[in-house]
């Protein structure tokens, strides 16, 4: 699933290379992944629009076009953007696809057909996209502050590790960079949020941080002006169960909490 870093490093390459460029085409796949308005709509609204803006909020890439309109992206769990030639043979499963005046197709791409697809004109409100305004403020905004982050983590209960992937608690994190923000701030992922002390608040909060902010320049470095959507190779214990631990070469636990697999090191974390 792609997550904040991943987003944020998509962000600055679509804005790179997109920005003022104009769609000449669209076409819709897969109408379950365009959830407003209607595919029909959807074509003859966006068509002949030139992209302003790009920006991001949580797990939301948001497109900003001129004339107004914004397109609202969620990938959940297999969603991806790509730049292809337009005679890259059509894929089933996509959500849209933009013929550009660059001479390339920007393609909305989904194995799983869950991602959730919205367009807003002109003063429609954020409201029509279903809980967008319940996020907490996004991990990496500035003016998330200690003293916010101690406030609104009291106010969410259950394990620590679903707390911080809650997006009303903060927006942008998924179960990837959850497990590399608990393993840096040496806490468990399935201690209760109500057993965590100040000092191990503060050790989550500087970890929230310093987590995100050395993957999206990791992933910057790593892509370039390509789109790629999870570059992952880097991080120290997600996906790395059976491996050893890079602090204390401890063997890596993988444990399976509903659909999601949690990774992190019994010896390090407490
Ligand atoms: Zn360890």
């Amino acid at each position: 699933m792609p997550e904040l870093p991943d987003l944020e490093v998509a962000k600055a390459v679509l804005t790179r290379i997109l920005t003022g460029h104009t769609i000449e085409q669209v076409e819709v796949g897969s109408p379950i992944l365009l959830r407003r308005p209607t595919a029909e709509r959807f074509k003859q609204e966006l068509t002949n629009r030139s992209f302003k803006a790009f920006a991001r909020y949580g797990k939301f890439l948001i497109f900003h076009f001129e004339p107004e309109a914004q397109l609202y992206i969620n990938f959940m769990l297999a969603g991806r953007l790509k730049l292809q030639s337009p005679s890259t043979q059509k894929q089933k499963k996509m959500g849209f696809r933009f013929q550009l005046d660059t001479g390339w197709d920007l393609r909305y791409l989904d194995a799983k057909n869950m991602g959730k697809i919205y367009l807003l004109l002109k003063n429609e409100p954020t409201s029509l996209i279903p809980n967008y305004d319940d996020q907490g403020p996004d991990a990496i905004d500035p003016d998330l502050t200690l003293e916010i982050f101690y406030q609104r983590i009291r106010i969410f209960n259950g394990v620590v590790k679903h707390v911080l992937m809650n997006q009303r608690f903060i927006a942008g994190l998924g179960n990837a960079y959850a497990d590399e923000i608990l393993f840096t701030a040496k806490v468990l992922p399935f201690r209760k949020r109500s057993t965590l002390t100040d000092t191990e608040i503060e050790a989550l909060y500087s970890a929230t941080k310093s987590v995100l902010h050395h993957a999206i320049t990791t992933i910057t470095a790593r892509v370039g002006d390509t789109l790629q959507f999870e570059v992952r190779d880097f991080l120290q214990v997600h996906g790395k169960g059976g491996e050893s631990c890079p602090t204390c070469g401890t063997t890596i636990s993988s444990v399976k909490s509903g659909v999601r697999v949690a990774n992190f090191c019994r010896q390090c974390q407490i």
